[in-house]
């Protein structure tokens, strides 16, 4: 593997966390191209049981250069935290093992105002955002109206611009919304605070990973979410406001030529999903309580109950096109250990017909899922690491999906730690 690229193909939650930290020992460069700390991943390895956010999962390998790139929503302040509570728990984070790129644009403490103000305001029709800014942040950056992490470097200039976008934001926190105005003290006090902390580990990533390119490192990139959260994509407007998909890597991380070898995309064994938005499989009462309690479905950020079903074939479909993969990952088949029978969500149902195809966002709301059922298993495969030594049923679920998908996986995960996998 030279360059690669580890993204979600369903709508985020996947267990690309622990492909990343299974794959980055083959990697000299992890880069986070876009999102926020809006998304977990969660990473269970000799060190512990881990949620990172922002940090890219690099960074419990020593030698592993961890990068976040210009397409990254960088909170400052949730970034600290993160690298604290990281560093209380023996996994230092420094300079040394994690830069941020100069043009990474600021996630500032009043977009996680408007995110909650709008989510209010939206009531009964909200997108069931996380409120982490995520949503308002990319308006503005897309608006040109907000900082750039280099200009911490030039503190002059930062005051200036920032006493700019605060005369312009506080026309919206006040005249739209009637909330209060955000004071010059809290907001440059906020800036000196953290940018004090956070200035030596910005730098130009671009011209860095130029140069580990050039020099034969190979980079892994990390995405957050899944293909159908896609802001251009996914299931519009129940996105998120960024591309998680492959193609974003390059512009997202600072190397826009850069060339992508690989892209890993990671399948889940059956479907999850948080928050509001079509969920055509989704399944309910008993039925998704045994699966969300065996698969332990629970917000690694919000804690909130993840919505459940089986296996979306037309979605996971769609996904994998989105994302141009090369090969894939399928994780918690470990999970579906319990079922009798196994349901897989084989074909929607839109307007009366039958249909292969992932229609139009719009048509998601009345689409119904057509249903098949495979055999179960009925046994504990977690310590299994050998293809030959799952159960026969166990491996028709696979090849099956493998069929409908028309791409092989190369791995299959089987546990949450790092050596539960099956390599193909
Ligand atoms: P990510 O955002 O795509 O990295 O996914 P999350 O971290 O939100 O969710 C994946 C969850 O599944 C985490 O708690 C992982 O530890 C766990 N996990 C990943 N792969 C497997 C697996 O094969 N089996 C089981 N049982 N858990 C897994």
């Amino acid at each position: 593997m030279s360059n690669c690229a580890i993204v979600g193909i369903n709508w985020g939650d996947e267990g690309k966390g622990r492909m990343v930290d299974l794959l980055t020992e083959r990697f000299d460069v992890v880069v986070r191209y876009q999102g926020g700390g809006n998304a977990g991943h969660t990473v269970i390895n000799e060190k512990g049981k881990f949620a990172l956010h922002l940090l890219p999962s690099g960074v419990f390998r020593s030698g592993v250069m961890n990068v976040l790139g210009n397409g990254v929503a960088v909170d400052l302040e949730h970034l600290w935290n993160e690298i604290q509570d990281l560093g209380s728990r023996g996994v230092p984070v420094t300079p040394e093992n994690l830069c941020i790129s100069d043009r990474a644009s600021l996630l500032l403490p009043w977009h996680r105002t408007l995110d909650g103000l709008e989510e209010n305001r939206l009531a009964g029709k909200k997108y069931g955002s996380t409120k982490q800014g995520i949503a308002p942040f990319y308006s503005d950056k897309y608006q040109k109206k907000t900082l750039l992490a280099g200009e911490l470097l030039y503190p002059e200039h930062l005051k200036a611009h920032a006493l700019d976008l605060l005369e312009w934001k506080n026309l919206t926190l006040t005249g739209v919304y009637g909330a209060p105005p955000v004071t010059a003290e809290e907001l440059l006090g906020w800036l000196e605070d953290y940018g004090e902390k956070l200035r030596p580990y910005i730098r130009d990533t671009g011209k860095y990973l130029k140069q580990a390119v050039g020099s034969g490192k190979r980079v892994l990139f990390e995405a957050q979410l899944g293909s159908l959260r896609d802001l251009d994509y996914g299931i519009h407007p129940y996105t998120t406001s960024s591309n998680p998909i492959a193609a974003y890597a390059p512009v997202g991380s600072g190397c826009p030529g850069v060339k992508i070898d690989e892209v890993v995309g990671v399948v889940k064994a059956y479907s999850t999903c948080v928050g509001e938005g079509p969920f055509v499989c989704e399944m309910f009462g008993e039925e998704a309580d045994a699966l969300r309690e065996a698969g332990g479905e629970y917000g690694a950020t919000t804690h909130r109950p993840r919505r459940v079903g089986p296996i979306d074939l037309v979605a996971t479909r769609y996904g994998v096109e989105c994302q141009g993969t090369t090969g894939l990952a399928l994780t918690k088949l470990d999970v579906l250990s319990y079922l009798d029978k196994i349901p897989v969500c084989a074909r929607y149902l839109v307007n009366g017909q039958e249909t292969d195809d992932f229609p139009f966002p719009v048509l998601l709301q009345d689409a119904k899922p057509v249903l098949e059922y495979l055999p179960g298993w009925k046994t504990d495969i977690s310590s299994v690491r050998r293809w030959e030594d799952l159960p026969r049923e166990a491996r028709d679920y696979v090849e099956y999906v493998e069929k409908a998908l028309g791409t092989r996986f190369d791995y299959v995960s089987v546990g949450p730690e790092r050596d539960a996998i099956i390599l193909r």
